[in-house]
This record gives structure tokens, C-alpha cells and sequence, in this order.
């Protein structure tokens, strides 16, 4: 970095200009921003600089510059278009003791201005050592697109509220003021005018005072199988209070973004040194925010109650003194079984149904294999892919027919959602075949409903029900599955 940048206060500065052309004048348009005192050397200047003249925002002297003319100035600019007038002018300039700039001229330049992207008092300034300027006028552009023109009116309200906001604790509680400021209540109130923005400001710290007297609670809340839309309202009003969100892999990016957009997130999904977090530090993370008083969501995929491990993290929460509440979730087995058009339970069909997991802490799970193989069962079996093979073994073993249906819905409820359609003497091989990679629900005792499309692997992302394949026929349950792969 040859040029270092800086904001320099010009308040009562002498600032001088030598030339009275274009360059002169974009120079002053920028110039005349700041407070500085600026004086203007041109023996011929723009019909502009002697209005400014007149209106007293500058002075204009009506000759060249001459020695002495910059003496205790701390900028000059030699705007003069004429290579032999500025290093005259700057030559003066430099040993008067100010920092020279000649426009378009870095090599003679003791400093550069920067393109300037002006929200006053928020200043952008973009400089590229003189390499590219076509760069910096593209960022400039696109800085101004972006920051919206009322910044500057924000922040300069804001400035003079800084005191008051002192009331709040430095750290986190103050930050998320100042977040809900800006990104929030701010650019709403606005809307309605600069006085609205004090009294927005007044309510703001009034809820955020409110706020932080509040301890801290733990919120367990299911986010759904993945569609947005398949979130409840109290999981939604919990992800807008959110001070911490904690979640797991299975919840997709566009739920993660409906959290209040100042709430820290945290993914346990995965660290960078093994596959998962442990179940003790994820109570441990709880505990910890929670008794720093921020407002936990801990967010996992489907009913947080099944296969959730709830259990373990509420007790963490008791035993250290925090509350919390559940709030429940649409469950994957829920959304498989809507993407088949069947029910769990059907009345002549069967009268109970289990939830189930394919495996646990220990390897493959083991359940009543003789009553579930009983005719007209239904089972929704979760992490159920990799003990595909295992299931099957056991089922047939105690007697469950062959041609059971099975159904395995991979990502139900998600754009991406492919169903295979099955039977349980060719469970392990269609799975095996289908290479299924992300989460999938089997659904034991259920093909999909007669009639219903089902989607088939040669399509990449199959949308549900946007395209449509012939079901496979109960006789031939797999052929479907089997001959598109
Ligand atoms: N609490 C979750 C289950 C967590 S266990 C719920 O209620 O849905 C993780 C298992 O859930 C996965 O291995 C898979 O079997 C199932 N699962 C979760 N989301 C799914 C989805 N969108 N589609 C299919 N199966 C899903």
C-alpha cells in the first residue's frame, strides 16, 4: 500500500486550488463537503467558481498563483489542465509546506482523493493506488446502489443518540441495538420523516432495556422437513425473537434466513474436525447462552420431539436453572406420507402405526420383528437407509411377505423430494441402486396411493408434482425404480 488512507478533518483548513477549469471544478464539488477554507488562484475562472464567489463558499483570487499564496495551507490541488502551470503552482505549493495533488498526475501527487461514495457522515472511499480507476468507479457504483440514501440521515440521528444508548450493557446487548437501528426500526420510521426516527429511537431502547432484564429461555422448536412453508407461526415468531439460533444439518438455508437477522448462528451440524458436534457440548452451548441471557432457538429438523434428542438437552437446560418451552414440528414421516397420498393409519387397515429408527447409538436397532410382520402393518422408519438390508433380513425372517410395499421418500417436502416406490424382498437393492444421499424416510407397509405420480431416479431434481410418471404396478412394484437407473 503506497497511499495510506485516512480521514482528514478540514474543518478551518486552508484548502487552494490553482485553475479554474473542469478539473478545478470537480475538485471543489468535492471540496466544498467538508468546512475547509478554500481559496480558488485563476487568472480565467468558471462562470461556477465566481458564483460560489459571490454566495461567500469560497474565496476567488483572479491571477495565477503566485509565491506565498499557499502559506499555511495543508492541501493544494494544481487543477490547471496545463502540465507546465501545475508544476509551476505545485513546485510553489510544496515549499510552502502543503501536501500537493496534481490532477491527473500521480507521480508528482503527495497524495490522491479517492472515489467517494458520500451517506454523510458514513463515507466510503475507494482508491486503486491509480491502477484502475474503471474498477473504482464499478465499486462506487455499486456502493451506491446498495446503500440506501437515507444512511447518512440514520446514522447522523443515531450519532447524537449514543449517550442514551450507553444505558444498555456494552457487548452484545448494545450491538443488537444498534443492528435493530439500522437494519430495522430505523429504515421504517424513516419512512414517516426524521422526527419519527428519534421516537423510534426512544421505543427501541425502551424494548431493549426490557429485553435485557429478561433471563434467558431456550426455545426447542421443530423447523418442519424442509419447506419453508411447512413451518408452524410459533416457530416463525420464535426465529424473529431469536438472539441465538442453534441448529442442526437438516435444517435448509431458506429457514435458517427467517431468523432475526442480528441473531448469532450457530450450526452443530458439523465442526471442522469431525462429522458432527457431541451431544455435551451442543447442552453445553445451550447452557452457556442461555445463561447469558440471550433468547435460544435450538432448531432441528422435523418434530424436535422424534429422534431429536430432546430429552437430554432439556435436562441440561433444568439443571441449570433456565426455562424453556417445545415448540413441535411437522415430523419427515408426516411429509412422506402426504407426498403419497396415503395416511399413517387407516381405519380397516391398521389401527396403530410405529416411529421407529433403522439404527442407534449401539448399530442397527432391534424391534418386534414378529409383530411388525404382521399383514397390514405401517412403520415409519427413520435414519433407515444404511440398515435397509438389515430390516429386510429380519422382517422376512419372522414372516412378513415379500411383496410388502415399501416406499422411501428422500427429502420429503424439499424441491429436490424423489420417492421410491418398492417392495421389501427388493428394499436393499433398489436403495442400494437409487443411491438416495440425502435424508430419507421409509415408509413400511405403504406404496403410494394408486393413480399418483411417482418420480423415478434419471431426473436430476424432481419437483413434486410438477412432472408426472406412471406408478409402477403393484405386481411389478420395483420396475419403475429399477429400469430408469
Ligand atoms: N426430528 C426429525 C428426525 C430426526 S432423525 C423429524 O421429526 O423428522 C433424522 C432422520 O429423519 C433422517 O435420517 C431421515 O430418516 C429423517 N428425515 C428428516 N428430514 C427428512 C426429510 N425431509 N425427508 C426424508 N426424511 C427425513
Amino acid at each position: 500500500m503506497q497511499h495510506f488512507p485516512i480521514f482528514l478533518d478540514l474543518a478551518g483548513r486552508r484548502v487552494i486550488v490553482s485553475g479554474g477549469g473542469d478539473a478545478a471544478l470537480a475538485k471543489l464539488r468535492l471540496l466544498l463537503k467538508t468546512e475547509a477554507q478554500i481559496t480558488v488562484f485563476a487568472a480565467q475562472p468558471d462562470r461556477q467558481i465566481i458564483t460560489w464567489a459571490a454566495e461567500g463558499v469560497l474565496t476567488l483570487v483572479p491571477r495565477a498563483l503566485e509565491p506565498g499564496d499557499t502559506l499555511c495551507a495543508v492541501l493544494f490541488y494544481g487543477a490547471n489542465e496545463d502540465a507546465v502551470e501545475d508544476a509551476r503552482a505545485a513546485a510553489l505549493a510544496r515549499s510552502e509546506g502543503a501536501l500537493v495533488n496534481v490532477v491527473d498526475n500521480l507521480q508528482d501527487s503527495q497524495f490522491i482523493t479517492p472515489a467517494i461514495v458520500d451517506r454523510d457522515p458514513v463515507t466510503v472511499a475507494i482508491g486503486t493506488e491509480g491502477a484502475a480507476p474503471v474498477l473504482a468507479r464499478a465499486i462506487k457504483a455499486d456502493l451506491e446502489e446498495r446503500l440506501p440514501a437515507t444512511l447518512g440521515t440514520l446514522a447522523r440521528i443515531g450519532k447524537t443518540f449514543r449517550k442514551m444508548a450507553e444505558a444498555l450493557p456494552f457487548g452484545r446487548a448494545r450491538r443488537d441495538f444498534w443492528q435493530d437501528y439500522y437494519f430495522n426500526a430505523g429504515p421504517r420510521a424513516i419512512t414517516q420523516g426524521e422526527e419519527a426516527v428519534g421516537q423510534a429511537l426512544d421505543d427501541l431502547l425502551a424494548r431493549h432495556l426490557e429485553r435485557d432484564q429478561r433471563p434467558g429461555h431456550i426455545s426447542f422448536v421443530g423447523a418442519g422437513p424442509g419447506d419453508p412453508d411447512l413451518l408452524t407461526l410459533k416457530a416463525r415468531k420464535a426465529l424473529d425473537a431469536a438472539d441465538v439460533v442453534i441448529h442442526d444439518r437438516l435444517v435448509p438455508q431458506p429457514i435458517l434466513e427467517l431468523a432475526r437477522r442480528e441473531a448469532t448462528m450457530i450450526d452443530v451440524g458439523k465442526t471442522g474436525f469431525g462429522p458432527s458436534t457431541r451431544q455435551e457440548d451442543i447442552d453445553a452451548l445451550i447452557v452457556k447462552h442461555g445463561l447469558e441471557g440471550a433468547q435460544v432457538v435450538r432448531l432441528k429438523g422435523g418434530d424436535c420431539t422424534v429422534f431429536g434428542r430432546l430429552d437430554e438437552e432439556i435436562e441440561a437446560v433444568l439443571a441449570a436453572g433456565l426455562s424453556y418451552d417445545v415448540v413441535p414440528g411437522i415430523t419427515a414421516a408426516s411429509a412422506a406420507v402426504a407426498s403419497i397420498g396415503q395416511s399413517i393409519t387407516k381405519r380397516g387397515r391398521n389401527a396403530s402405526a410405529r416411529v421407529m429408527t433403522g439404527h442407534d447409538m449401539q448399530g442397527f436397532a432391534d424391534h418386534d420383528w414378529r409383530s411388525l410382520a404382521r399383514p397390514g402393518e405401517v412403520a415409519a422408519i427413520y435414519m433407515g437407509k444404511r440398515a435397509a438390508h438389515f430390516l429386510q433380513g429380519r422382517l422376512m425372517m419372522h414372516g412378513a411377505a415379500p411383496d410388502t410395499p415399501v416406499t422411501v421418500v428422500e427429502n420429503a417436502s424439499r424441491p429436490d423430494q424423489r420417492v421410491l416406490d418398492t417392495t421389501l424382498d427388493r428394499l436393499a437393492t433398489d436403495l442400494g441402486a437409487a443411491g438416495f444421499d440425502g435424508p430419507a424416510l421409509m415408509l413400511y407397509g405403504l406404496a403410494p396411493r394408486d393413480g399418483l405420480p411417482v418420480t423415478s431416479f434419471d431426473q436430476e431434481a424432481y419437483q413434486w408434482p410438477a412432472s408426472s410418471h406412471p406408478k409402477s404396478s403393484p405386481q411389478t412394484p420395483s420396475s419403475l425404480a429399477t429400469s430408469s437407473i
